[in-house]
């Protein structure tokens, strides 16, 4: 389970998050939707420390983190971004078994055999030897996905892992993120695809203005949402 507690942030005079609350039960997928501006990266980053928080606490499995080297956490939470961030000049093994190989330790065989495994679970195997700009944009996302999955996370974040994807590849990637949802990976997805969020995760979590307006399983947030600020953005994405 993935706590965070009360977390607030600020960058100099934007107060960004405002005492949010996530809670993420073991093998679950919580998606976060809100608009633009709304702080829905910046929770994402405060909770595996790439920022630090200004005050809250972030708890995995009841302990808390936040006196921990940040590096540790960030080893045990898979990051998935909109842009894949991916070396164009290192082919597409060399990609998913770098870290394996700098932070694992792992010998140049092991991490050739473990990457090899992880692209085959994304079904890339047979692109191992190519450069990503030689892949689909939807192909490169799913490398970006094997190599985080290749460091064993516990927990995985998407930060609009689809929206650069033109809409034809958009499809393959979310069926992915669904197999692993299904699979019991534990999940934090920000997401503009409503219908990932209404059919696949557990929870939903509305933010705006860098507070949770509402949280609760998707048939509470799509089919009775209690507030005018959530109404409101569901008239607007639906
Ligand atoms: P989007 O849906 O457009 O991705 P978001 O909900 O992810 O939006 P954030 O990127 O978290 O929103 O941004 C929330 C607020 O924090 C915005 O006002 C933004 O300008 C500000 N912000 C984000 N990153 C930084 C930064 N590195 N420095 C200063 N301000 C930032
Ligand atoms: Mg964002």
């Amino acid at each position: 389970t993935l706590t965070g507690q009360n977390l607030h942030l600020s960058f100099g005079t934007n107060h960004v998050l405002r005492g949010i609350d996530l809670h993420v039960e073991q093998g679950t997928t919580a998606s976060v939707i809100g608009p633009s501006g709304s702080g829905k990266s910046t929770l994402l980053r405060v909770l595996n420390r790439l920022i630090e928080p200004d005050e809250g606490d972030i708890l995995l499995d009841g302990r808390s983190v936040l006196k921990d080297n940040p590096d540790e956490l960030r080893r045990r939470i898979g990051m998935v971004f909109q842009q894949f961030n991916l070396f164009p000049h290192k082919t597409v093994l060399e990609n998913v078994s770098l870290a394996l190989r700098k932070l694992r330790r792992m010998s140049a065989g092991e991490a050739r055999e473990k990457a090899l495994a992880q692209l085959d679970l994304v079904g890339l195997r047979h692109k191992a030897d190519v450069r990503p700009g030689n892949l689909s944009g939807g192909q490169q996302q799913r490398v970006a996905i094997a190599r985080a999955l290749a460091m064993d996370p516990e927990v995985m974040f998407f930060d609009e892992a689809t929206s650069a994807l033109d809409p034809e590849l958009v499809k393959g990637v979310l069926a992915l993120m669904a197999d692993l949802a299904t699979a019991g990976m534990t999940m934090v997805v920000v997401t503009h695809e409503m219908g990932f969020s209404r059919n696949v995760s557990d929870t939903v979590t509305f933010m705006d203005g860098g507070v949770v307006v509402e949280s609760g399983p998707p048939a509470a947030i799509f089919d009775d949402a209690q507030t005018p600020r959530l109404r409101s953005f569901l008239s607007d994405v639906l």
